[in-house]
């Protein structure tokens, strides 16, 4: 386990060694100004954020490739971007940039939730959040962005019977497809929550990729079905990271 400073990415320094080592694939949320009274605080990145570490990657050479390439023999420095969950935030405050910057990223959509909100998150005490409509994510599609499924409610998959999560898995993908007009190849754990029998599956159900929020980079030996990432997040202004930009 990577020690505290690299658990979570905010800026490419510390992760340049292990980026070296395996096909990083970023996981993201919201994005923009935190909402009054929220819980999680380090999941809302502040635009100026992620238009530095965009521009980071692409000075150090990185490209942005999709996520079958995860575990695919390369010469280049391959990156992958992923955002769960689906927030509007996304269309207003990441795609722009991501556009821009010329990065094409996978946005995991909770397929019954579309035009909601977060009530999985609002159940443990969050504040609520807009998730994207199906006309929004058509533009997000149509500025030549991805989509896969994050089943079709946020369920934790390894605490319901079995047949409820192949369910959640293969008719999230099923009406995604039908909704969009587009295959649906990639798909993530709602919490990172998975076991084998989730895992099959997910193979089973036709997918070509799933991720999970296990730490790390991945390479030609890694499953397709439990790809690494890591969580791209707000820095944490504790005493160390004040000292260290004071310093800077
Ligand atoms: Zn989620």
């Amino acid at each position: 386990m990577p020690d505290s400073r690299l658990r979570y990415y905010s800026r490419l320094a510390p992760f340049q060694r292990l980026f070296d080592r395996g096909v990083p694939i970023l996981t993201y949320h919201k994005f923009g100004p935190r909402p009054r009274g929220v819980r999680l605080r380090g999941l809302y990145l502040p635009r100026r954020l992620l238009a530095r570490q965009l521009r980071e990657w692409n000075d150090g050479g990185f490209e942005s490739v999709t996520l079958p390439e995860a575990v695919r023999p390369t010469n280049t420095r391959p990156i992958i971007l992923t955002i769960d969950d689906g927030f509007r935030s996304v269309l207003e405050h990441a795609l722009p940039l991501l556009v821009k910057h010329g990065y094409q990223a996978t946005l995991y959509l909770v397929a019954d939730r579309l035009g909601g909100d977060n009530d999985w998150e609002q159940a443990q005490g969050e504040v609520a959040a807009p998730l994207m409509t199906v006309a929004e994510v058509k533009e997000w599609l149509a500025a030549g962005q991805r989509i896969g499924s994050h089943t079709c409610t946020h369920p934790w998959l390894t605490r319901i019977p079995l047949a409820e999560a192949r369910e959640e898995i293969q008719a999230s993908r099923k009406k995604l497809e039908d909704a969009f007009g587009i295959e649906v190849k990639d798909f993530c754990y709602p919490y990172g929550e998975w076991n084998v029998m989730v895992r099959d599956a997910v193979e089973a159900a036709g997918y070509a990729t799933a991720t999970t929020t296990d730490f790390g980079v991945n390479t030609t030996e890694s499953d397709r079905f439990a790809l690494r990432r890591i969580t791209a997040r707000h820095t944490s202004w504790g005493w160390r990271a004040i000292r260290a930009w004071w310093r800077r």
